[in-house]
């Protein structure tokens, strides 16, 4: 089923994150995850996209057994980095043919060791081309794009990035899904500002639930996060009990949902880090309060 009826059909729609692990043994544990998660009851699980494509087998892998083997629906990441536009053109085949029906349709960062993206010369410089390249080539697929409540990290301001959104909406995106934020009012000023310009389509945020403190100060520079000054400081307070981070993390990310849900948001996308404990919790609480 595509993300847009999933989130007609079932509000709010929970989903989750993963990225494809590096062994055969991850891997079968990550199986083993995905099973458990089904008793909640996501709207879909989505599977990230290493740079250059080094995860394209185990991302198509993953999705396919997640909705064949497990019953999940599930949404593939797809980034431009190094592909001509026929190595595309290939993924998205086995996608379609292997009865995928969601994708998320993004740029990708720079690989390791690069400040600047660089194009493929066959390919695609931003998302909106992937965009549409979907789109004109009549690919029976759901596209999700990317969001940036912070604004993207290489964007001179939030208006320009927002504004080249709204030219990735207009490209064929379906759905905005939102990069990870801690402090609700930049979704609330990003989600009015795409509204004053006219796109219509779903945006879901996307949250991190905070279980280590030392990942969440690496993360959240890459991804343009703001932490802000008060949960900095609890954190910093207990950064070594690692059991501590988890129960504030948790909490933390459950009063953020709260919040949102209430707003009218159609769902929350959960970037698990491949770590499902602390999104289970935060899931079976909301489950509670808003079904
Ligand atoms: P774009 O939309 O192309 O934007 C990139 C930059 O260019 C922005 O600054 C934007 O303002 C600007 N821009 C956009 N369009 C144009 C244009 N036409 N002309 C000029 N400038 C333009 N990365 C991965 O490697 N793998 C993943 O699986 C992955 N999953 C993600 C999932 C989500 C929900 C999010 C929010 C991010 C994800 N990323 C992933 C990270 C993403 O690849 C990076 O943030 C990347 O730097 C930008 O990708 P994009 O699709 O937003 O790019």
């Amino acid at each position: 089923m595509k993300i847009t009826e999933v989130i007609e059909k079932n509000r709010p729609t929970f989903s989750l994150e993963f990225f494809p692990p590096k062994t055969q043994a991850e891997t079968a544990q990550l199986y083993q995850t995905l099973t458990e998660i089904k008793t909640l009851h996501p709207g879909f699980i989505s599977v990230t996209y290493g740079a250059g494509g080094s995860t394209k087998d185990g991302t198509l892998e993953i999705v396919k057994h997640a909705k064949r083997e497990i019953g999940l629906e599930s949404m593939a990441h797809l980034t431009c980095v190094g592909h001509s536009k026929n190595q595309i053109k290939s993924i998205l085949d086995e996608l379609v043919e292997s009865g995928i029906e969601n994708v998320i349709a993004l740029r990708g960062d720079p690989p390791k060791g690069e400040t600047r993206f660089i194009p493929n010369p066959d390919g695609f410089a931003h998302a909106n081309e992937l965009t549409a390249f979907i789109r004109e080539s009549s690919y029976p697929l759901c596209v999700a794009v990317a969001g940036y409540p912070e604004g993207h990290i290489e964007s001179p301001d939030k208006d320009t990035d927002w504004s080249y959104l709204k030219r990735k909406v207009r490209s064929g995106g379906d759905l905005i899904i939102t990069q990870l934020f801690f402090d609700n009012d930049y979704f609330y000023t990003f989600e009015n500002k795409m509204r004053e310009k006219g796109v219509d389509v779903p945006i879901i945020p996307g949250i991190l639930p905070i279980t280590n403190y030392h990942q969440i100060l690496r993360i959240t520079p890459i991804c343009g996060a703001t932490i802000p000054e008060k949960l900095m400081n609890d954190l910093e307070r207990i950064q070594d009990d690692h059991e501590a981070v988890h129960k504030y993390g948790v909490a933390h990310a459950i009063e953020q949902c709260v919040d949102l849900l209430s707003h009218g948001v159609p769902g929350i996308h959960f970037y698990t880090l491949n770590k499902s404990r602390a999104t289970r919790e935060i899931i079976t609480k909301l489950r509670a309060e808003f079904t």
